[in-house]
């Protein structure tokens, strides 16, 4: 894999910058009730006096709380869509967003989002914790601050220094849309594994600006809000039955597929599984190839069994991370577009989402 080399940035904290700090839920926001032990969500209306750390911000915070919060694993279509309605109906009055989330979907969300929104001028920072914010080891507070400070901080020429939608999480600034969950109990939950960081936090934040996107300043920022879910994630192994893919390929107004191939994109060569998914094909299903390993990417014309499904018509997700393939045909399927239009935008960067070769 080829990238630039690495440039770091000077970056300003701007005093008069507004940052707000959306609580959707998740670990992070919780407490520990002296009394009953049980976990609890945290007061975020007392947010300066329960996290003193805040008042020292030389910036200012704003909290938007979505009550009740949402455990992560009940994250759906709609609430991504609350969750961009409440960025959209801020956007002007705040430099920038920090995002709390739980980090069991927060991959979905943030690949969903990042595609929700087109040149985006600002920063989102998604970030979460794997030890609630009351308890004495938390890992919520260092990001809970350090996400702060990167959604204030500026360039040189005033412009954000990180004007995407972003993970962070245990000192790495990640594109949100590169972001897998690796780990259930780490506190380095998250990985990026086929693009850089965009940031790391040590004794300073410093940012990789060649890894960075720019936006069009001049234009303003899209909100998309359609979500199409009819999709489907059919991860294949060894053994998989005619009926399970069946199953999964005939559902009815099914629009896309994400397929987890083995390696670089590779299939069973079974004509019964090539029928199926042919016959998927001829409905105008797009099926895109993501491959089940974590590093690395589609290349179909490498073996005999991946240039099969090439010239099935299946289209190549290249390095894509299975979240954000379901992201981009749910939102490229929201939008309305044709199968046409999504095969032809699949295999496309968008917002970083995959690297083209
Ligand atoms: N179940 C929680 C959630 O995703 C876990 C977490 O916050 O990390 O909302």
């Amino acid at each position: 894999m080829l990238y630039l080399h690495e440039i770091t940035i000077e970056v300003m904290i701007d005093s008069s910058a507004k940052v707000l700090l959306i609580y959707t839920g998740g670990t992070i926001g919780m407490v520990e009730n002296s009394e009953t032990g049980a976990l609890e969500p945290f007061n975020f209306s007392h947010l300066k006096s329960n996290m003193p750390e805040i008042k020292r911000l030389n910036f200012h915070v704003d909290t938007y709380l979505f009550d009740p919060p949402i455990d992560s694993s009940d994250i759906s279509p709609e609430k991504w869509q609350a969750m961009a309605k409440v960025i959209k109906e801020n956007y002007d009055a705040y430099d920038g967003f920090v995002v709390l989330h739980g980090t069991d979907t927060m991959a979905y969300t943030a690949s969903v989002m990042s595609l929700m929104f087109e040149n985006l001028t600002k920063p989102v920072i998604f970030t979460g914790s794997q030890l609630p914010i009351g308890k004495l080891r938390t890992d919520g507070k260092e990001n809970l601050v350090t996400a702060l400070e990167i959604a204030a901080d500026k360039d040189e020429f005033g412009h954000p220094a990180v004007p995407e939608l972003c993970v962070y999480m245990q000192n790495l600034l990640m594109r949100g849309n590169r972001t897998t969950k690796i780990n259930a109990d780490n506190f380095s939950a998250f990985n990026s594994p086929n693009y850089p960081c965009l940031a790391k936090a040590g004794i300073d934040i410093r940012y990789e600006d060649n890894y960075i996107l720019k936006p069009n300043y001049d234009k303003s920022v899209n909100f998309n809000f359609g979500l199409n879910h009819h999709v489907v994630i059919l991860k294949l192994f060894p053994g998989i039955t005619k009926e399970v893919v069946e199953a999964n390929l005939t559902i009815s107004g099914l629009k896309g597929v994400v397929l987890e191939t083995y390696g670089s994109g590779n299939s069973p060569r079974d004509q019964w599984f090539i029928n199926s998914l042919q016959d998927a094909l001829n409905k105008g299903i797009v099926i895109v190839n993501v491959t089940q390993c974590l590093y690395g990417n589609v290349e179909m014309h490498r073996y005999e069994n991946g240039q099969c499904l090439e010239k099935l018509g299946l289209i190549s997700g290249h390095d894509i991370t299975t979240e954000a393939a379901l992201a981009k045909l749910m939102v490229l399927f929201g939008e309305g577009k044709t199968p046409e239009e999504v095969k032809v935008l699949m295999p496309i960067s968008l917002r970083g989402e995959l690297t083209m070769r």
